[in-house]
């Protein structure tokens, strides 16, 4: 059995719900990166820092903690010791994210506490470049693709689950957005890793997804 499995793809294509879901069935670890870039935004947001100054960003990460821990199967993340988990999924969050996530030294710093984290053991660890630079001897990785119609659908039940008033076409072009910042990036773009598996999740439930993942895994 694989002790490290890597699940990179663009936002929407169900990596957190897929990554989650089989974590939990092989009762490995579960690390949702980019959870950990969003808590930096969401304090780069509430201490008013110039989003766009990487010497701001520079700063506020030298004084900046952020910890995952996992209570009943969920990541719940921690900024300075103050639980964020559900903070960091506000649209406003997610429209900054990939503007600080592609500054060099704040992929370094998460780089470093990824790496620490992967060592808990058996673990899923789900992001943008874990294949490619967080865990490049991960046993298994998986890219996960949909259509970006696809990809906007899931986002807008999430968020309208989440009582947030949304319209589609913003969603789509939001996620359309973050996808060209994060593959456009010099440092650690979002790329498939050449040995990962490219599975389109357009056309499955979550479910089928994980199954299809299990499958790969046990061959
Ligand atoms: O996965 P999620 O949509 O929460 O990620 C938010 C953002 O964090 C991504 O759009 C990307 O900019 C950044 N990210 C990253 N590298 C990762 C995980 C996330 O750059 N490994």
């Amino acid at each position: 059995k694989p002790i490290q499995i890597a699940i990179d793809g663009p936002a929407g294509a169900g990596k957190s719900t897929v990554a989650k879901r089989l974590a939990k069935k092989l009762k490995y670890c579960y690390i949702d990166t980019g959870a950990m870039y969003r808590a930096l935004t969401l304090k780069a947001i509430k201490k008013k820092h110039d989003l766009n100054s990487n010497e701001c960003i520079k700063t506020l990460l030298s004084n900046t903690e952020i910890t995952i821990k996992n209570i009943r199967s969920e990541n719940h993340i921690y900024l300075d010791n103050k639980d964020v988990t559900y903070e960091i999924r506000q649209p406003e969050i997610s429209n900054n994210v990939s503007n600080i996530a592609k500054i060099p030294e704040v992929r370094d710093y998460m780089l470093t506490l990824q790496r620490q984290m992967a060592n808990c053991g058996k673990v899923v660890m789900e992001g943008r470049d874990i294949g490619t630079v967080v865990l490049p001897e991960a046993d298994i990785k998986f890219f996960l693709t949909a259509s970006l119609e696809a990809r906007a659908h899931r986002r807008f039940l999430e968020l309208e689950k989440k009582g947030y008033s949304v319209d589609i076409d913003s969603i789509a072009q939001e996620i359309a957005i973050r996808d060209k910042i994060d593959t456009k990036r010099q440092s650690a773009p979002l790329l498939k890793a050449d040995d990962a598996i490219e599975i389109d999740t357009s056309n499955y439930d979550i479910d089928e997804a994980v199954e299809v993942l299990i499958t790969e895994i046990k061959k």
